[in-house]
This record gives C-alpha cells, sequence and structure tokens, in this order.
C-alpha cells in the first residue's frame, strides 16, 4: 500500500480535483488522504465562531457560501447540475449543530471540533463518488470511526495501537484497492468528534503509513518540492532535494511550512520515506525524507509568524526563576499554549509563543500566581540553519531583534513584526 495525501490547495476547485484523478491513475493499493478543499476549514472556523457569540445569522452565512462553493465543484465535474446526497445529509447535519446546539463555553471546543470537521467529510464524499463517477471503483472511510485519538479537542493526538486494528479491518476485504479518508479528523474514546491540530491531514496520512506499513508516503503540494525558505517571503528560495527525518522534525517544529511537525515519528518508527511533491506535475521528482539522506549545504530561512513574546519575573524578586519553571509551564500547558523560544536570565523568563484565544487567561493565571508578565504582540520568531556571515547582518542585528539565541550554525531571532525582507 501506498498513501497519498492531497491538502486543501491541491483540490480548491474541479481542476484539482481532475488532477488528483490523473495522479493516482495506474496506481492500486492506494491509501488517499484528503483535506477540506481550498479554505473550507477557516470558513467553518466562523460558522463556529458563530455558535461562540450566539449569532445564528453568521454561522449561516457561511453554511450557504460553503453549500455554493461545493455546488459549484460538483457541477463542474459532472459537467451538469448535480445533487449528491451524502453531501446535502453534511450539510444538514453540520446546519443543525451550528443552529441548535446548546452551547456552552466550557464545551467550545468540543463544538468546534465537531464543525470543522464536516470540511473534510464533505471533500472525500465528493472526491470518492467522482471517481466512482470516473471509473476508480474506491472506498470512502470514515476516519472517526478508525482513529482513536485521545479525548481532548483541538489537538488530539491518535493511539495508534487502538487505531491499527480499526484501520485495518476497513481496508480488508472487499474488491477496492483505492481508499479514501479525511485528513485532520479522528474520534475520541466518548464517540466525539476530534481534531488533530490545523493543517494535520499530513498527520493523518503518516498514522495510515504506519499502521498499514505503507511503502511510502507522498504528499501532493503546490510547490516543487522543499525549498530552503518560503519563496512568497524570501526570494532566490532554492529545492532541496534530500532531507533526513531529524533535520525534517527541526524544521517543522521552527516553522516551515513543508509537513505538520508531528508527521515525521509515525513515518520514521517504521522507516517510511517521505516524498513532497508537485501536484502540478508527477514527472517532477519533488523532495525526498528519509532516514538517511545526504547533507543539506543551503542556508534554511524560517519564519514563525504571529508570535507574542511573554516576559515574566518573579514578583517576590527570587533570583531562582528556575525553582518556578514547573509552574510557569504546567499554566502555559493547561491554556494549550506553545512555546517555541525559551531565553532565561537570573530573573526574567522569556518565552515566545503562538498566538492564541488563551493568551489573556495564561497572563491572567500566572499573575494570579505571584508573576509580573509583561506581553509584546506582533512578534514573529526567524530561524536561520547555516547562517552566513551576510545572512546575520541582514537578519540577526537591528532594533527589531529582541532576542537572539545562536549556535555554531543556527541563529534564531525573535524580532518584531517586519514588512519585508
Ligand atoms: N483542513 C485542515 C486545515 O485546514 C487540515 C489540513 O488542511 O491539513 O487546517
Ligand atoms: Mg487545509
Amino acid at each position: 500500500m501506498k498513501v497519498y495525501k492531497f491538502g486543501g490547495a491541491s483540490v480548491r476547485n474541479a481542476d484539482g480535483v481532475r488532477n488528483l484523478r490523473q495522479i493516482i491513475d495506474d496506481e492500486q493499493h492506494l491509501f488517499i488522504i484528503v483535506s477540506a478543499m481550498g479554505k473550507t476549514t477557516n470558513a467553518l472556523e466562523k460558522v463556529f465562531e458563530g455558535l461562540q457569540k450566539g449569532d445564528r445569522q453568521q454561522s449561516l452565512e457561511h453554511i450557504g457560501q460553503l453549500r455554493q462553493y461545493h455546488a459549484e465543484i460538483i457541477n463542474d465535474l459532472w459537467h451538469e447540475s448535480k445533487r449528491l446526497e451524502r453531501v446535502e445529509t453534511l450539510f444538514q447535519e453540520l446546519e443543525q449543530v451550528a443552529t441548535q446546539t446548546l452551547y456552552r463555553p466550557e464545551d467550545a471546543e468540543l463544538w468546534y471540533d465537531t464543525i470543522v470537521a464536516y470540511g473534510e467529510l464533505v471533500s472525500t464524499t465528493i472526491i470518492s463518488e467522482y471517481l466512482n463517477y470516473a471509473g476508480v471503483p474506491n472506498r470512502w472511510i470514515d476516519m472517526r470511526r478508525c482513529f482513536v485519538t485521545e479525548q481532548r479537542h483541538k489537538d488530539a493526538g491518535v493511539d495508534i495501537a487502538a487505531s491499527t486494528p480499526l484501520l485495518r479491518k476497513a481496508v480488508a476485504g472487499g474488491p477496492e484497492t483505492i481508499f479514501i479518508g479525511q485528513g485532520f479528523i479522528g474520534g475520541a474514546p466518548d464517540g466525539t468528534t476530534t481534531t488533530l491540530g490545523r493543517e494535520g491531514s499530513d498527520y493523518s496520512a503518516a498514522v495510515a503509513a504506519n499502521i498499514l506499513d505503507a511503502e511510502s508516503m507522498s504528499v501532493w503540494k503546490d510547490v516543487d518540492g522543499v525549498l530552503n525558505a518560503d519563496p512568497k517571503i524570501f526570494p532566490d528560495a532554492v529545492q532541496i532535494a534530500e532531507l533526513n527525518y531529524l533535520d525534517t522534525i527541526e524544521l517543522a517544529y521552527s516553522g516551515a511550512q513543508i509537513i505538520h511537525p508531528k508527521t515525521i515519528k509515525p513515518l520514521q518508527n517504521k522507516n517510511i520515506p517521505l516524498y513532497v511533491r508537485p501536484f502540478g506535475d508527477k514527472r517532477k521528482p519533488g523532495t525526498v525524507i528519509r532516514g538517511m539522506s545526504v547533507p543539506v549545504d543551503v542556508p534554511i530561512l524560517i519564519l514563525k509568524k504571529d508570535q507574542v513574546l511573554l516576559t515574566i519575573r518573579s514578583r517576590d524578586f527570587s533570583f531562582v526563576l528556575e525553582e518556578k519553571f514547573a509552574t510557569i509551564f504546567s499554566l502555559l500547558e493547561r491554556f494549550r499554549i506553545k512555546t517555541n523560544l525559551i531565553h532565561n536570565s537570573a530573573v526574567n523568563l522569556s518565552l515566545c509563543v503562538d498566538n492564541s484565544w488563551h493568551i489573556d487567561e495564561v497572563v491572567k493565571a500566572l499573575r494570579e500566581s505571584g508573576f509580573d508578565v509583561m506581553t509584546t504582540r506582533e512578534m514573529e520568531l526567524l530561524t536561520v540553519r547555516g547562517y552566513t556571515d551576510d545572512l546575520w547582518r541582514r537578519y540577526a542585528r537591528g532594533p527589531q531583534v529582541f532576542i537572539r539565541q545562536a549556535t555554531q550554525s543556527t541563529v534564531r531571532v525573535v524580532r518584531k513584526k517586519q514588512g519585508q525582507y
């Protein structure tokens, strides 16, 4: 079995779906993981926001737009005005959840997951039906029933041991050799829907590859492969032919949007190679990620946007703030705040964290626990691996730099958000 993953951008319109069909031509024994089409997940977040604010109109408006968007793709694929019963049913369910739920703030994350999961349910339903119609028999797999996740919402991990028998059974028997499953979603032990974190479909594909002992996993993307920098931000980005798992994990954590950070481990555990390939041209080699690879010989630049700098100081002026680290980090964990860089002096602990809904709450909790906290918003974290003198001068100096941490090969800079690079 091979695992293919198609992200939202690759199936954002009917041409994308037809292209998927082209790419899988002649393939058999394929497990295909698909994300929500285009920007659907963002729109579903707005649907959820409507529920959260008690603004039904907002929810219904976004559901209406999503219906329309998907209907256009369906009509284009079937070359006629076409109704897919199963898609209709999904939209009806979504509308019910969004408008008839008795919402309580403590269940925010549960309803978030329940709502945003519809993006993948709808995309895989359309694609599965289209492939059947286009002469590619396949089986639609409900990943909510195959991936048992932790009992936590919005960023759940998959319990591989518990999921193995379920997913293997789902692909066993029957004549089909092509399977279509949703990325990004699973089911908690209590039966509710969970999601695996934004952009989590890569991770879904990796877990499926692990469980099915796949010979390889391929992610089909709108770039030629893994580049050394985001070409939209840094001009002169170049492609990297090969990377090893460890470098890839480092890159993913520093914000390179090549692959979700949780993707590598399930592949590494079974030594499954990961190909990052351009969906526009399946003859191009892309980038291969595996255990052993040639060393990378170009600098790598990664920018993580939307960061907040928290500067924390103990109110009793204790000079051994280290003793309080456990308290601080457990509060961050409680509010699911992701820390990307830690910098400490005798009296200060500076943390560069992802912006989130919960920043204000964690700051309040820290203050209640006896800390002074200063928040600086609109920050970004730039990592340069394999820096040169020139790159150092360009990016690691100047008044916009708040914190700089360097090793012999890598420098990480917390700085004020920049408009240009
Ligand atoms: N559709 C989800 C998202 O946009 C998951 C994914 O694309 O991987 O975050
Ligand atoms: Mg997506």
